[in-house]
C-alpha cells in the first residue's frame, strides 16, 4: 500500500506522513476556524472541506485523527459588530456560531474533537498565562498605550514559514490590528489595551484591562488542547503571515523549547468566483445560505469545493456547479444500477475490478484530479459492461463495497431527502404523482427527467416515489 504524503508549507516539500514516537496511528489536527462576526462564506468552506478531506483520507489510512477547530468570538471584527448593533459581544456572535455549524453539517464536515471559543473563561486564562510566560523571558513588552507586544527581534526564526526574513526588521513599530500587510513587519499585539471602542468587552489581566489578540488565541487554544507539539496544522494562503507566523513565535518562545509547534503546515490557496476575487462590492459573493437559495444543495456545493486540488487557486462558477450536479447524477444512476445487478442470484468468478487507484492518487498530497478520474474511469467502463449484462452479481457487491470506502472520503452519497425541504422538487414531485395518476405516461417521464436534472434521482416503487439526491 502507498503512503499518504502531503506537502509541507514549511519545507516546501512532499513528506510522508509519520506520526510521532510512542503516538501510535495518532494524529493531532488544528484547524483555524471562522471568526464569528458574520456568515462564512465560500471561500472560508473551501478550507474547511479541503481539511475534511484530508481528515477523511488519513482516517481511511488507518490513523487516528485528534482535530481541534477554534472559534474566534472577539476580535476587531466581532466587537466592530456588536457594536454596531448595539448588542453585547455574545449576543452577537451566537447565532453566527450555531449558522457556522449548521453549514457544516450541510456541506458534511465531520465535526472536530473540540471547537474552543476565545472568550471561554478557561481559553483566556489559558492566553494570560502563555503571554505572562513571554513577558518573563523577554519575548514581549508592554508599550505606552498599554498594549502588550510580541518582540519578534527576540525570535530568529521569525518568517521561516513564510521563507523571509522578517526577525529584526523595523524594530519598534507595532501593529495593534489582527490583519496587516506584509511589507509592514512588525511587533504584533498580544493583549490589547482596553479603548472606549470595546464598549463593555475586556478582561482583567497583569497587564491591565483588555482584549486577547487574534494570534495568541490559537496558540493558547491550539497547545492547551492538543499539546506542545501540533502533528498537521492547516489553514488558508492567507494565514500564513502573519497568523500562523505570529502562532510559531508565541508558543515556540512559551514553551520548553525543546521541540517545534507544528510538524506539518498545510494551506489553501484562493477561491476566486466567476475569475475575480470574491467581494461585496463585486456582487460576486457568496455565504453557502445565498447559495442553497438559489436552489443549490449541500452536497453540490460540496462537490465543486472539493474538485480542485486544495493548493489551485479553484476558479468558482455557475457552469462548475451545474458541472457538479451532473457529475453527482452519473454517480447516483450508477450505483443504481450497481445495486440492481447485486441483487440478482447468479454466482460467477470474476475478477474484482475496484481499484485502489482511487486512495493512491489521494496519498499524493491529496490529489483529488487523479482520484476523481479513477472514480468516473470505473464508472464509465463498469456502464459499458452492465450495457452489454457482463458484469455479474459479485463484481457489482466488490463494486458498491469499494463506492461506500470511496464514500467515507468523498462524503458525496445521496441521502433520502425530505422533499419538502426543497419547495421546487416538492412541487414537480406533486405534479408527477398527479400525473401518474391520470396515467399521463409521457409527461411523468418528462418530470422526471426534470427532476434529474435539477440533481435528484425518483424512483416509483409500491409506497409511491422515493426521491434521493440533493
Ligand atoms: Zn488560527
Amino acid at each position: 500500500m502507498s503512503q499518504a504524503h502531503i506537502h509541507n508549507t514549511l519545507t516546501r516539500s512532499l513528506e510522508p506522513i509519520i506520526p510521532r514516537a510512542d503516538y501510535g496511528n495518532t494524529l493531532s489536527l488544528y484547524t483555524c476556524g471562522p471568526t464569528v462576526y458574520s456568515y462564512a462564506h465560500i471561500g472560508n468552506f473551501r478550507a474547511y472541506v479541503f481539511e475534511d478531506l484530508l481528515q477523511r483520507h488519513l482516517r481511511e489510512r488507518g490513523f487516528i485523527i485528534r482535530r481541534v477547530m477554534n472559534l474566534t468570538d472577539v476580535d476587531d471584527k466581532t466587537i466592530r459588530g456588536a457594536v454596531a448593533a448595539g448588542v453585547p459581544l455574545a449576543d452577537y456572535t451566537r447565532p453566527f456560531k450555531e449558522a457556522f455549524f449548521q453549514d457544516a453539517e450541510t456541506l458534511r464536515l465531520l465535526p472536530a474533537d473540540a471547537n474552543p471559543a476565545a472568550t471561554d473563561p478557561e481559553q483566556i486564562a489559558r492566553m494570560i498565562a502563555m503571554i505572562s510566560t513571554l513577558m518573563e523571558r523577554g519575548h514581549a513588552y508592554q508599550a505606552e498605550d498599554g498594549s502588550l507586544y510580541f518582540r519578534i527581534a527576540s525570535f530568529a526564526n521569525y518568517g521561516r514559514l513564510a521563507h523571509v526574513d522578517l526577525a529584526g526588521q523595523r524594530p519598534g513599530q507595532r501593529v495593534s490590528s489582527d490583519e496587516y500587510e506584509k511589507e509592514a513587519a512588525a511587533d504584533f499585539a498580544l493583549w490589547k489595551s482596553w479603548v472606549p471602542e470595546d464598549g463593555a468587552v475586556g478582561w482583567e489581566s497583569p497587564g491591565g484591562k483588555g482584549r486577547p489578540g487574534w494570534h495568541i488565541e490559537c496558540s493558547a487554544m491550539a497547545t492547551g488542547l492538543l499539546g506542545e507539539t501540533i502533528d498537521i496544522h492547516c489553514g488558508g494562503v492567507d494565514n500564513i503571515f502573519p497568523h500562523h507566523e505570529a502562532e510559531i513565535a508565541q508558543c515556540e518562545c512559551a514553551g520548553t523549547g525543546h521541540v517545534p509547534f507544528v510538524r506539518y503546515w498545510m494551506h489553501c490557496a484562493h477561491l476566486m468566483v466567476e475569475g475575480s476575487k470574491m467581494a461585496k462590492s463585486q456582487g460576486n459573493f457568496f455565504t453557502l445560505r445565498d447559495l442553497l437559495l438559489q436552489g443549490w444543495t449541500g452536497r453540490e456545493v460540496r462537490y465543486a469545493l472539493l474538485a480542485v486540488h486544495y493548493r489551485a487557486s479553484l476558479n468558482f462558477t455557475m457552469e462548475g456547479l451545474s458541472a457538479a450536479r451532473a457529475a453527482l447524477a452519473r454517480l447516483d444512476v450508477w450505483q443504481e444500477r450497481l445495486l440492481e445487478v447485486a441483487g440478482s442470484e447468479q454466482k460467477l468468478e470474476q475478477p474484482d475490478l475496484a481499484t485502489e487507484g482511487f486512495f493512491t492518487a489521494l496519498d499524493d498530497d491529496l490529489n483529488i484530479s487523479g482520484a476523481l478520474a479513477v472514480l468516473f474511469e470505473t464508472v464509465r467502463e463498469t456502464n459499458r459492461r452492465m450495457d452489454q449484462g457482463a458484469l455479474n452479481p459479485e463484481q457489482a457487491r466488490g463494486l458498491l463495497e469499494w463506492l461506500a470506502r470511496v464514500q467515507s472520503v468523498l462524503a458525496l452519497e445521496p441521502r433520502d431527502q425530505p422533499a419538502k425541504t426543497f419547495p421546487e422538487i416538492d412541487l414537480l414531485l406533486a405534479a408527477r404523482e398527479a400525473a401518474r395518476a391520470a396515467k399521463e405516461w409521457q409527461k411523468s417521464d418528462q418530470l422526471r427527467d426534470q427532476l434529474a436534472a435539477l440533481g435528484w434521482l425518483v424512483k416509483d416503487t409500491k409506497d409511491g416515489q422515493k426521491v434521493t439526491g440533493g
